[in-house]
């Protein structure tokens, strides 16, 4: 147990929450169940609803509808009883504590939880201007992706180019051409990696039954560095993947307006955190989810930590605004990953085990339906109170 955060009782301490990512959500469930007296919450987010990440592929592939992979945030804010402000923070003086919002508004804190995400880190790949669609925003890729599938339905031979072959990026592809396929689009997907190869991290195992997988839908993959160019994807051996869209899933970088927070960042930008997910500069902040790191122990980022993570950063909060001690997140060794082959077939992996099939699927969809169901129960039309700035 960590050393509690100085409580001072004779005035209403204000917690805000920036972002409402994988991490917050978690967060905002304990509070539903808990209302700390004293206490009045804000929540901070960029839009009024969040895609869950792992559906993303499912939908593109056409065995969701969008509405199944969102989370509608004014019911989950409001059943914790915070208030919400649907705008973009642009800025926090954690010296000073507070918070500026891109709109110009300014909103102090006494406890701060920071949980913006990533963003895609697609600097190598500017030059191919409005072909490339980052992965990240999630939201933004999700309203753009319609009109890749209109353009590719338009064009005969459309050439859809996924870099970065993470799993993001690997289901990604494999979704996409299952879409093509089934909209008798005449389409091709390549998929890029880096020099790192497909799935770093993971099993040699898992790897080679998506490398069979990939085969099987006629994805072609290319290891190796690439960069954007005005004529395509650039490998390093000097090739050029001609592409009609460019999907970077290249991984996710920490927002750069951090870096004037004053908080202390490490080297990709991401905030330090303690076991505890606390700020190891400022106790009154806190941090988790994809834009924080932990030195202490190696821990992917990966919405599965961040949904973890997220459930101690809730305990975690409720515990400093009764002034008592936080508790660590435990990592746990082993992280179970369920990746999506495109059609209703999937693998597993957890550790060195792997095992795939139909069966994998239906336990995927079973496992990411019952997270999103848990917050749609929540749904109420009546809006979470507005911020009114007092
Ligand atoms: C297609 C895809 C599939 C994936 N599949 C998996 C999977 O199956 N399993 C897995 O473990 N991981 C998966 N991931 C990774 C996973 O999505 C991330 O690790 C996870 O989303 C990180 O969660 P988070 O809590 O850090 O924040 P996020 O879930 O990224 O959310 C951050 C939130 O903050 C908001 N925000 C951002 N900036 C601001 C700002 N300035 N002001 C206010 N609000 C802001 C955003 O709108 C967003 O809602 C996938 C990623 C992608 C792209």
């Amino acid at each position: 147990m960590e050393r509690g955060y100085p409580c001072d009782n004779r005035r209403m301490r204000r917690l805000v929450f920036v972002g409402c990512g994988h991490a917050h959500l978690m967060a905002l469930r304990a509070f539903a169940g808990a209302r700390p007296r004293g206490a009045r919450l804000v929540v901070i987010s960029a839009k009024p609803l969040v895609y869950y990440s792992g559906m993303v592929p499912g939908w593109i592939a056409g065995h969701y509808v969008r509405s199944q992979c969102c989370i509608e945030l004014p019911a989950v804010i409001r059943a914790a009883g915070a208030e919400a402000v649907f705008a973009e923070a642009g800025g926090v003086d954690a010296n000073a504590r507070w918070v500026c919002l891109r709109d110009g508004r300014r909103i102090d804190y006494d406890v701060l939880s920071i949980n913006v995400g990533g963003e895609t880190d697609n600097s190598c790949f500017q030059d191919l201007g409005s072909r490339l669609l980052p992965v990240r925003p999630l939201q933004q890729f999700v309203e753009a992706w319609p009109g890749v599938m209109a353009r590719a339905r338009g064009k005969g031979g459309f050439r859809l180019v996924v870099v970065g072959a993470g799993a993001a990026g690997t289901e990604l592809a494999m979704a996409a051409q299952h879409a093509f396929r089934a909209a008798a689009i005449a389409a091709q997907t390549e998929l890029v990696a880096s020099e790192q190869g497909c799935l770093p991290g993971f099993d040699a195992t898992v790897l080679a039954l998506v490398r069979s997988r990939l085969l099987a839908a006629g994805i072609v993959c290319h290891d190796g560095p690439a960069a954007g160019s005005a004529h395509g994807v650039l490998l390093a051996d000097g090739r050029v993947l001609a592409a009609d869209q460019v999907l970077a899933a290249t991984g996710a970088r920490a927002p750069r307006w951090l870096t004037l927070s004053g908080l202390a960042l490490d080297a990709e930008g991401r905030i330090v955190v303690d076991r505890c997910h606390r700020s190891i500069s400022h106790p009154d902040v806190f941090s988790a989810g994809d834009v924080c790191s932990r030195p202490d122990v190696a821990m992917a980022h990966s919405g599965v930590h961040a949904v973890r993570a997220g459930k101690v950063l809730g305990s975690n909060l409720l515990a400093v605004l009764r002034g008592k001690a936080p508790a660590r997140y435990r990592p746990r060794r082993r992280t179970l990953y369920l990746l999506s082959c495109g059609d209703r077939y999937a693998i597993a992996s957890w550790g060195r085990w792997s095992a795939q099939g139909k069966w994998v699927w239906r336990w995927k969809d079973w496992i990411d339906r019952r997270f999103v169901d848990g917050f749609q129960r929540l749904a109420d039309p009546a809006l979470a109170a507005p911020y009114d700035g007092r």
